[in-house]
């Protein structure tokens, strides 16, 4: 327990953890807390959008042909159907979205008419100019999303057309939140000698939250052997996934990992190859995944994106959501001997597609790297010096 075994790569480490989770059931949500859940349901249109044939402009409904002179017969609003049938030679005056008058088949827009004492003068119109049929956008019966889906606000948009009033959604992951260290306070806290804010309390439970968990319990621990393992034992009670901040280390005043085993939790790797993020720990005890992370701020906040978002965006049935492409770096870096690294990059558009600058100074406890850091560019491990111009895969964050 006190050495690490051989590190594994990021890949590995996120393949062991997505291995480890079975996805969590579905519940009915109403529409309106439907935003960021992952849908759990195969979203079937069971009407045509939009539902009739209406108009694409404001000007006049009639049934296509020269044009000319014609009586306006009456007035089509949004909201306000025209009740009768247009015969050919006359007009219905018409709004955006109103509904087409039966018998009519074109729309000529307002700024093409001219109308007076009653009578619209119109150019030559074709059928169907200016106007939408209905079930243009979906049709009854299409199936327009699926299970696993995150759902944005199109596709809250595309529900409520729809008229769904309510969606199946992945039942969102609780999880626990411990931060361990004698040394942390509270923001508001005066600060004692020796201390510091703990960040990674509200770092990480905003990611979390970001990644559509609940946070159900968030707690401070103390550096000692008893009090982490019975917090651990709460947590493991309470959660889906435990998030454990600090204390994985080989330090003497390091007790995860300990009373993790000692609760029955298994562990499934511990040391990736990875700067900053070395002795993050992932181990399971049942359904319940648990996380050790390490403690320096930028360390903590990167490995939850790299290994705990997956696995509570998987629980919940959807992709794990690491979205990759490649940048070109703007500035040398060098490189770890034997570990890959992620640097907090911004992206900045060049010729050749994106160029990846890094947000400053490093270091893994080093907070103000994340601000404004627009993606993790993954540095390979080697000897020497990656040199500005070379290309590296970047994942976003
Ligand atoms: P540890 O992983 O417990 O050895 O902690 C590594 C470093 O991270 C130390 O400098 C800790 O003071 C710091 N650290 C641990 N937990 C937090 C936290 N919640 N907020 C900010 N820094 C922390
Ligand atoms: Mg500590």
């Amino acid at each position: 327990m006190r050495s690490m075994a051989e590190l594994i790569g990021i890949e590995e480490a996120r393949g062991r953890v997505l291995n480890a989770v079975s996805p969590l059931p579905a519940e009915a949500v109403p529409l309106p807390g439907t935003l960021g859940r992952v849908l759990a349901e195969e979203l079937v249109a069971e009407l045509d959008v939009p539902p009739f044939r209406n108009s694409a402009m404001d000007g006049y409904a009639l049934v296509a042909g020269e044009g000319g002179q014609l009586p306006v017969v009456g007035e089509s609003r949004a909201g306000h159907p025209f009740e009768g049938t247009l015969a050919p030679g006359a007009a219905v005056r018409i709004s955006t979205g109103a509904p087409l008058p039966a018998g009519a088949d074109a729309v000529v827009p307002v700024e093409r008419a001219e109308a007076a004492d009653g009578v619209v003068t119109v150019p030559p119109t074709r059928p169907q100019a200016n106007v939408r049929l209905a079930g243009e956008d979906v049709r009854a019966g299409q199936p327009v999303l699926g299970p696993g889906v995150v759902l944005g606000p199109a596709e809250l948009g595309m529900a409520a057309s729809l008229g769904r009033a309510e969606l199946r959604c992945a039942v969102r992951p609780r999880l626990a939140l411990l931060v361990t260290g004698d040394e942390l306070a509270e923001p508001g806290e005066p600060l004692a000698p020796g201390r510091i804010y703990s960040s990674n309390g509200w770092a990480l439970a905003a990611q979390a939250e970001r990644a559509g968990a609940r946070l159900v319990l968030r707690e401070t621990v103390r550096d000692s052997a008893e009090g982490t393992r019975a917090a651990l034992e709460r947590a493991l009670a309470a959660a889906d996934v435990v998030c454990v901040s600090g204390g994985v280390s080989v330090g003497e005043h390091d007790h995860v990992k300990g009373a993790l085993a000692e609760l029955g939790a298994e562990q499934r790797f511990w040391g990736v190859a990875l700067k900053p993020g070395k002795p993050t720990w992932f181990g399971a005890r049942g359904k319940v995944l648990g996380f050790g992370l390490p403690g320096n701020p930028v360390s903590a906040m990167v490995t939850f994106q790299l290994f705990v978002r997956p696995a509570l965006l998987a629980l919940q049935g959807a992709a794990p959501g690491a979205v990759r492409t490649s940048a070109v770096l703007a500035q040398p870096v060098v490189m770890s001997n034997a570990r890959e690294q992620a640097l907090r990059v911004c992206l900045d558009p060049a010729e050749a597609g994106w160029r990846a600058v890094l947000t400053g100074a490093q270091g893994s406890h080093r907070l103000s790297s994340m601000l404004g850091a627009d993606a993790l560019a993954l540095v390979p491990a080697g000897e020497g010096e990656l040199g500005a111009g070379e290309r590296v895969t970047v994942e976003l964050l």
